[in-house]
């Protein structure tokens, strides 16, 4: 069984992008520029906000940070999101979710044009992704797939299963398997025999949001299995894997935390990067 390291996989991506920042610094006298909007003072999003700036800075992307008060307006943030589509210097946006209740987050997003859309939730991303068209796909299932392809995990014609269906993370990691020849599984809250569909996995991905709610007995001999899963349990992070047992069969897993985690802001900042450079050409 092999660990797969997203910390150390996620320092390379990050480190690699300021080359390509800098060529495009170099060709366009421009700089790449990533607006980020947190609305409201949440804890967990003010760190996460944090987190994605300061990835900015050392993958040489110009941060706009917009930090709005709670009782921000629908127009007001729409008006916002607005300015930013027609800035220049800003090549990606992005809205942290969850947004205050009194918003209505669909409209806000859908200010964002899906050329600056760098979390690829839009409906044309999303519509260019179960196309298989070239278009920007949403981070973590993004990061997801860059492990896979550089730890050589075979997906054409193998079986792959995934574990939730929601919009940012097992829909589109399911179109990204599918879109890689993979024969593929998404299995929900509705699913019957659940530990049946994941035993029969080559690949098996759990974005769930249960702490270690996959375990040995649902998981095949020599599996590839990535937990997505990012749960608090008396202050500590958990996946949806239960590692310690899954790990004794599967032939690679990835960790939490350190992981996909990782992953996720290094496919941000890449995601930024090429907008900009698609924007710039
Ligand atoms: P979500 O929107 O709550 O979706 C969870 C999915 O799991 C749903 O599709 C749900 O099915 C399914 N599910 C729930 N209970 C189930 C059960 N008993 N059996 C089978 N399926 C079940 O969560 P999410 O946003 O996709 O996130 C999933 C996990 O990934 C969370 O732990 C989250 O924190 C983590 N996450 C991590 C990253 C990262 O950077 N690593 C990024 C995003 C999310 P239904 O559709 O039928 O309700």
């Amino acid at each position: 069984m092999m660990v797969i390291d997203g910390k150390k996989t996620a320092t390379e991506i990050r480190a690699r992008l300021r080359g390509r920042t800098a060529a495009l610094e170099e060709k366009y006298g421009k700089k790449v520029g990533l607006a980020v909007v947190l609305i409201g003072d949440d804890p967990a999003s003010l760190g996460y906000v944090r987190n994605k700036v300061s990835g900015c800075e050392e993958a040489g992307v110009r941060d706009f940070a917009h930090y709005l008060p709670p009782d921000t307006t629908q127009a007001q943030a729409e008006e916002l999101v607005r300015s930013l589509a027609s800035d220049d210097a800003v090549h990606g946006i992005l809205v942290q979710l969850p947004l205050p209740k009194h918003l209505d987050a669909e409209r806000i997003l859908a200010c964002i044009p899906s050329s600056k859309d760098v979390d690829g939730f839009s409906a044309e991303n999303i519509g260019k992704l179960a196309l298989g068209e070239e278009g920007i796909v949403a981070c973590t299932p993004l990061g997801v797939m860059e492990l896979l392809r550089r730890y050589s995990v075979e997906l054409r014609g193998k079986r792959a299963v995934v574990v939730g269906r929601s919009n940012i993370v097992g829909r589109p990691m399911a179109l990204l398997l599918l879109n890689a020849d993979a024969t593929v599984t998404v299995c929900h809250s509705r699913t019957e025999n659940l530990a049946e569909e994941c035993a029969r996995a080559d690949i098996l991905v759990a974005a769930v949001g249960k702490p270690n709610f996959i375990t040995a007995d649902m998981v095949k001999d020599g599996a590839v299995v990535v937990d997505v899963g990012i749960n608090r349990v008396d202050g500590k992070l958990v996946g949806d894997v239960d590692f310690s047992s899954v790990s004794q069969k599967a032939s690679l897993i990835t960790p939490v935390p350190g992981g996909v985690g990782p992953m996720t802001i290094a496919m941000l900042l890449t995601n930024v990067v090429t907008c900009a450079e698609r924007a710039m050409k």
